[in-house]
């Protein structure tokens, strides 16, 4: 027991997060299943949607006021499950190692004069997780690609029922002045987000963001869903 303990402390006798099995010498996981993770390696032009060559047809129809996405995974197995584990345990710790490869995979794209704003939680919901994983993963970001991040510009003033319940319709009513801006805008902003299912919230703060006068808006997400 006192050995299980002291060689967690000393984060030696490291186990793989996915596999469980291969012993690896660091966080994160085993060489292996790092190079079996879902990479989203072709998407949609603007909004990065999964096995799309070129514009998907939501993006040619109403173009969003976002720039480009990018996204480092297809939300496939075990990405689902990872997210749910952080979120039900309130355990960042994954969020550290997925953001290293995150910035591994689409870090040189990022425009280095952007500025990273993570997508906001109501207060109420950030208090009982315990954190914000959007901002956990623009923190580190920032960290690893040398950029800045300013994580109170924008602020979330009514709770809303969770994004996921809801139709399309819904979920953009559902967002309607619930955002407000804390700060002074920067001229380039990069939002920053776990997982992007339909974009209605990143639309909703980039055009937010863009009305009260940022020249242009870009979008990470850990996460991008398929159809
Ligand atoms: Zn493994
Ligand atoms: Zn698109």
């Amino acid at each position: 027991m006192r050995d299980q303990f002291l060689n967690k402390w000393l984060n030696i006798n490291h186990i793989c997060p996915l596999c469980d099995l291969a012993p690896a010498n660091r966080s994160g996981p085993c060489k292996r299943c790092e190079a079996d993770l879902p990479y989203l390696l072709q998407g949609c032009a603007r909004c990065a949607l999964p096995g799309i060559d070129g514009v998907c047809t939501a993006c040619r129809e109403s173009p969003p006021s976002f720039s480009d996405v990018y996204a480092g995974f297809n939300y496939r197995f075990p990405l689902p499950q990872l997210i749910h584990r952080i979120k039900t345990n309130r355990d960042p710790e994954p969020l550290y190692w997925l953001s290293y490869l995150l910035a591994k995979s689409i870090g040189q794209q990022i425009d280095p004069r952007s500025t990273l704003v993570p997508v906001p939680m109501h207060s109420w919901d950030q208090t009982l997780r315990g954190f914000n994983q959007s901002e956990l993963i623009s923190q580190r970001l920032a960290k690893l690609l040398r950029l800045t991040h300013q994580s109170q510009l924008l602020r979330k003033q009514q709770r809303t029922p969770h994004q996921a319940s809801l139709n399309r319709k819904e979920r953009t009513t559902n967002l309607q002045n619930c955002y407000e801006l804390n700060e002074a805008i920067p001229k380039q902003v990069t939002l920053v987000d776990d997982v992007m299912t339909t974009g209605t919230t990143v639309e909703r703060l980039s055009a937010l963001l863009i009305n009260a006068g940022c020249d242009r808006v870009d979008v990470v997400v850990l996460c991008r869903t398929p159809r």
